[in-house]
Formats: C-alpha cells, structure tokens, sequence
C-alpha cells in the first residue's frame, strides 16, 4: 500500500525512500526549503553552539543523500519537479557553505574543526 502524504489536501503519496518522512516529492522539498532557512537565520551569526552545528550538518548530510535516493530512483518526475529537486540541493550546498563560513568567522584558525 502506497502511504499517503501527510499534508492536508494533498493527493500524491510518498515515495519509498521518503515513507519515513510521509511525503511526497514536492511537499519534502518544500518542508527542506523552511529547515533550510529557519537553520540559515540561526547560524548566520556564527554563535549557534557546536552541537547544533553538527546537527545542522548532519541534516544536510541525510536530507542530500535522501533527495538523491529520490531522483534517481526511477520514479516518474515532471520538469517542474526535477527542477525543485535541483534547487533544494543548491539551498542545502548553500546552507553548508554559509555554515562554514559563519564557522570560520567566529573561529579564526579552527577553520577545519568540522570536517
Ligand atoms: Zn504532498
């Protein structure tokens, strides 16, 4: 059984390699464009802690590896679609450079601590 997505109003379902979040394609990029830049406004000072960033990190690590899972599952996309899914992965580079950056401003000389 194909699992709905969770958004009120939506038809579509989630694929398999977002069943664990229950939504769809759109609706998943969506929600990462809000993290995105809800984490963005958070580090953009560079004072958020460190464990916050790894966290940060981490997300963008897993939500990158998910998104790809996605794309290039075979799953029939739409060009709008495929073009979401390119542009959540330049918010989510964009993310992790702004984090590096943020980082190395805050900690001179400790520019590598997050590798
Ligand atoms: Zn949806």
């Amino acid at each position: 059984m194909p699992i709905p997505c969770q958004i009120a109003g939506c038809k579509s379902t989630a694929p398999a390699a977002l069943e664990g979040q229950k939504l769809c394609v759109l609706h998943y990029t969506l929600s990462l464009e809000t993290s995105c830049s809800e984490m963005r406004r958070e580090t953009a000072l560079g004072n958020a802690p460190h464990e916050r960033q790894r966290e940060i990190m981490r997300f963008i690590t897993e939500s990158g590896e998910k998104l790809a899972r996605v794309a290039t599952s075979g799953m029939p996309l739409t060009d709008d679609l495929k073009a979401r899914i390119l542009s959540t992965f330049l918010t989510l580079m964009n993310l992790r450079e702004n984090l590096d950056r943020a980082n190395m401003r805050s900690s001179p000389g400790r520019s590598g601590a997050f590798r």
